[in-house]
């Protein structure tokens, strides 16, 4: 029987947490590890699957409660708060919403006890174009044989749940479309579907402790229940699938803001710290001027994040919706960027060097306008929707289309 937590419980169960995160959190980025032990404190807290339905085992949390949770989290501890994202929105969104009662029933325990499934979605030649994957599923009786190669999967290697996206193909060879392909691997049970590898790990400048992987498909068989299908059948499944990865957007983008947050507080305890020219830093205008624009950055972020989430509630989708969703994520992103950028300059030297968490926040956030939709992308399917214009996808789109 599942402990049901209010809103506050969350709260202050990420704030303790996060506080204990803190110590740990270079050790993670210095060693390139995985950080298990925070795992099995989140899990046992509850907050892994939070937004889980009750029915399954979950807390049945909002999107703008885990947000919440996620930023408290993210202030201290970047790769923690990742693993909070993608055990709460994503992939585990797109099953809750469109798995089948058997494919919830299975999932909601791994990820409550502490999986945070991959989503795997772009390959070497298919990255903003994703539509352009190659990796294929084709049915074979009542299985699908999947055949293909990934890269930069968040967490390859460690997830238990993988959820990969493949054109699906009939028996004759004919293109139905882009399907979402459930994968099960683990370790300590022996589970290591034949065909699936693990491939090489990415070497990354921050978020150190996550695994980036290749994963390569040779003929990995997928019984017919563990295909997610998308209700509108395969031809227009994939932007269905899609709608669940808005989640993920408000997500990364709380991720950004939150170590923003994190950020603009250290900057702030040092210039009342630090004394140069006989004062403290904080008596210079310039600088209070920077701490109140970073102050205002991270606000505006926050607003568009919870915004953003809160657009579910009236969504079709039951998901943030695209335009909401993106908007925070390029703004929140770009922001953040900035913002820790500038904190990192109030410290000077000590800012540069590895001994206060400053100089990991700025390697840890660099990555949020990138992964997840890059903001160029984003940009282009706000203005696209803003002027009524298709995003051209390929040369020539709009003479295409005309
Ligand atoms: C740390 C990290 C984790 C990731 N995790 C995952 C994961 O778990 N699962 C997954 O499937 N993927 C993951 N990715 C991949 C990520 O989604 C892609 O990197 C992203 O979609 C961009 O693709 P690309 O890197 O191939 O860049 P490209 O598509 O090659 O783009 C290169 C540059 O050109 C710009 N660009 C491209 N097309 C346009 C256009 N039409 N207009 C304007 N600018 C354009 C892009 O914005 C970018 O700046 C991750 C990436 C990173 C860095």
């Amino acid at each position: 029987m599942t402990t049901v937590l209010t809103q506050q419980d969350l709260y202050d169960t990420a704030k303790e947490l996060a506080l204990e995160f803190s110590g740990t959190a270079h050790q993670w980025d210095q060693r390139r590890e995985y950080c298990w032990r925070n795992v099995e404190v989140m899990s046992d807290a509850g907050l892994m699957g939070m937004t889980i339905p009750r029915e399954f085992g979950g807390q049945g949390a909002s999107f703008l409660d885990v947000l919440k949770v996620i930023e408290c989290v993210a202030r201290e501890c970047a790769l923690s708060a990742r693993i909070l994202v993608e055990s709460n929105m994503g992939g585990i969104s797109a099953i809750m919403a469109y798995g089948t009662k058997k494919q919830k029933e299975f999932c909601a325990p791994i990820v409550i006890n502490g999986d945070k499934p991959a989503i795997c979605i772009t390959e070497p030649l298919a990255g903003s174009a994703a539509t352009e994957m190659s990796t294929t599923a084709k049915k074979q009786g009542n299985r699908f044989i999947l055949n293909g190669h990934k890269h930069w999967i968040t967490g390859g290697g460690v997830s238990k749940l993988y959820l990969v996206f493949a054109k699906v193909l009939d028996e004759n060879d004919n293109y139905l479309g882009i399907g979402g392909f459930l994968i099960h691997r683990d370790l300590n049970k022996g589970i290591n579907p034949k065909g699936f590898v693990v491939g090489k790990r990415e070497r990354t400048m921050g978020l150190c402790g996550m695994p980036e992987t290749e994963l390569l498909f040779d003929k990995v068989e997928i019984e017919e229940d563990f295909v997610l299908a998308p209700r509108s059948g395969y031809r227009k499944g994939f932007a269905e699938l899609m709608m669940a990865y808005n989640t993920q957007r408000v997500g990364a983008g709380t991720i950004a803001m939150g170590i923003a947050a994190g950020a603009t507080h250290r900057a702030k305890q040092y210039l009342c710290e630090r004394k140069q020219f006989g004062r403290p830093l904080a008596e210079f205008q310039g600088l209070q001027w920077m701490l109140a624009e970073m102050d205002a950055d991270v606000h505006a972020s926050r607003l568009m994040l919870h915004d953003a989430a809160q657009s579910s509630i009236t969504s079709s989708s039951g998901f943030p919706d695209m335009m909401s969703a993106a908007r925070a994520k390029f703004f929140a992103t770009e922001r953040a960027i900035k913002v820790v950028n500038d904190a990192l300059q109030m410290f000077g030297a000590r800012g540069f060097g590895s001994n206060e968490p400053l100089e990991r926040m700025y390697r840890d956030v660099r990555m949020f306008t990138i992964g997840g939709g890059t903001a160029q992308i984003l940009k282009t399917q706000v203005a696209g929707h803003l002027l009524g214009m298709p995003t051209p996808q390929v040369r020539n789109g709009y003479a295409q289309r005309d």
